[in-house]
């Protein structure tokens, strides 16, 4: 499993000492932001996906109450715990906060020690949580992203790039004459292709945001966001000639080769953009290198 180097606490309070105090006990071990008002904590947590949220109640404005309540009603940031820091100290408070979804609740003012060991003990959950995941979510042949990773992933990285009015490129890559390859040197040879070319895209597209999956059978994607269509045609030149020189040993100590079509799309997505069409034009533009003489990359325009 790919470990994440540092976990993300989003705190939320209104006073300023408060958010001081916090974020000197938490940076060492996680990434802390902070948010001064209910309304700011909804737009980070959805511009930032914290890991965990440590959410005051009293507030003006929105409070943490209503806070909560919207974080679960959001289908992007229901499953991120919520740990309820308040002054409010009654077992009805504790007993609403529980009931609107959170996951602890602790009463200020507060023991640094036993804040940390809370935010720790759900942070382990969480890390938990994404081991499980993570293995109904990566292809077992290749060890890359799987389809419905894949899924997940373009969703939330559409939106930011709708936000930020950034561009977002998308290879759709398959492999040429694959069926060929496999009746020839016989299906654990394929396999042993296919892993060979993931390693290739794992290792072309490498910055963080970067996502490599497998699509299904012999056809792999690679979501590069924040990236134009020059650098991402750049890319895909490099994985196209990676591929090329492969020399793939076959069972009798031969080597072979293969080669690769890719379909390439880029966008600086508005409001009204689908990432399906995005994709679409993806797997038009793949058809198109494989009908013009594969071993190629057809790109098109980029989409306004
Ligand atoms: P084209 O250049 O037009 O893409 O031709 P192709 O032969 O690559 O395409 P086609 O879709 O006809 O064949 C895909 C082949 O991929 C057929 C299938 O047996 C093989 N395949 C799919 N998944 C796997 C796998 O997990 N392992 C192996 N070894 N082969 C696989
Ligand atoms: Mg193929
Ligand atoms: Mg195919």
């Amino acid at each position: 499993m790919e470990a994440k180097a540092k976990y993300s606490v989003l705190i939320v309070d209104d006073e300023r000492s408060n958010l001081v105090v916090l974020n000197k006990l938490l940076s060492d071990e996680y990434t802390v932001l902070t948010a001064k008002s209910g309304e700011e904590a909804l737009r980070r947590a959805e511009e930032d996906m914290p890991d965990l949220i440590l959410l005051d109640i009293i507030m003006p404005g929105m409070n943490g109450f209503d806070v909560l309540t919207s974080l679960k009603e959001s289908p992007y940031t229901k499953n991120i715990p919520v740990i309820i820091i308040t002054g409010l100290n009654s077992e009805d408070d504790e007993e609403r906060g529980f009931f609107l979804g959170a996951v602890d609740y602790i009463t200020k003012p507060f023991k640094n020690a036993i804040v940390l060991a809370r935010v720790k003990t759900h942070i382990k959950i969480v890390h938990q949580m994404h081991t499980i995941e993570m293995l109904g979510l990566m292809d077992p042949l290749t060890g890359v992203p799987n389809r419905r990773s894949f899924d997940n992933h373009i969703d939330i990285e559409w939106r930011k790039s709708i936000r930020a009015q950034s561009p977002i490129s998308f290879l759709m890559m398959d492999l040429d004459k694959f069926k060929t390859y496999n009746d020839t040197y016989g299906h654990p040879q394929g396999d042993a292709l296919l892993r060979a070319v993931a390693n290739i895209f794992s290792s072309s597209a490498r910055r963080p945001a970067d996502l490599v999956a497998r699509l299904g059978g012999e056809e792999f994607g690679v979501l590069l966001p924040n990236t134009s269509l020059e650098s991402s045609l750049a890319i895909a030149e490099n994985i196209r000639s990676q591929v090329e020189s492969l020399r793939v040993p076959t069972v009798d100590g031969e080597l072979t080769n293969t080669t690769i079509s890719i379909g390439l799309a880029s966008i600086i997505p508005q409001e009204e953009s689908s990432f399906k069409e995005f994709i679409s034009t993806a797997d038009e533009n793949l058809y198109k290198a494989k009908s013009t003489g594969r071993n190629r990359i057809y790109s098109g325009e980029p989409l306004i």
